[in-house]
């Protein structure tokens, strides 16, 4: 049985520089929201979440959040200011919306990443959608 892994591991979103995404041609980055790129009890963008999508962009990757949480408001509301499509009740690890990103895009299997900090639904899914895993460490708050 062939065990399925994240194939890269990371601290933090923002050891996913845009020097590494081209050096690793990434051109679509599919990643999650809760406790990846924000603490699940965040409500706006940080600073740092700002800054790291503005460079990806500027480095001419497309990012699309593919989330799990049903809350389409507030999804709506914390991507807006970041201007970044966002897609809510995902079913991960269903594939669907992660073969949806990559054809609405066109960009093939190759040049996409699944970023996401849990297994059985980022993982998986990126298996399911036969393409790369990139794995952070799940956020936590700081007490
Ligand atoms: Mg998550």
């Amino acid at each position: 049985m062939t065990f399925i892994r994240a194939n890269k591991k990371f601290e933090r979103f923002e050891d996913v520089t845009p020097d590494l995404l081209k050096q690793e041609n990434v051109k679509l980055l599919l990643c999650d929201l809760d406790n990846t790129l924000r603490l699940h009890s965040e409500k706006e963008p940080a600073d740092e979440l700002q800054d790291w999508i503005e460079e990806c962009k500027a480095a001419g990757v497309q990012i699309v959040i593919i989330s799990n949480n049903g809350r389409k408001k507030m999804m709506q509301r914390f991507c807006e200011p970041i201007d970044v499509p966002c897609v809510w009740w995902a079913k991960k690890p269903m594939s669907k919306k992660l073969n949806e990103a990559m054809r609405e895009y066109d960009i093939p299997r190759r040049n996409t990443v699944m970023l996401g900090d849990k297994w059985s639904t980022d993982v998986l899914a990126a298996h399911f959608a036969k393409i790369r895993a990139w794995k952070v460490n799940h956020r936590r708050n700081v007490v």
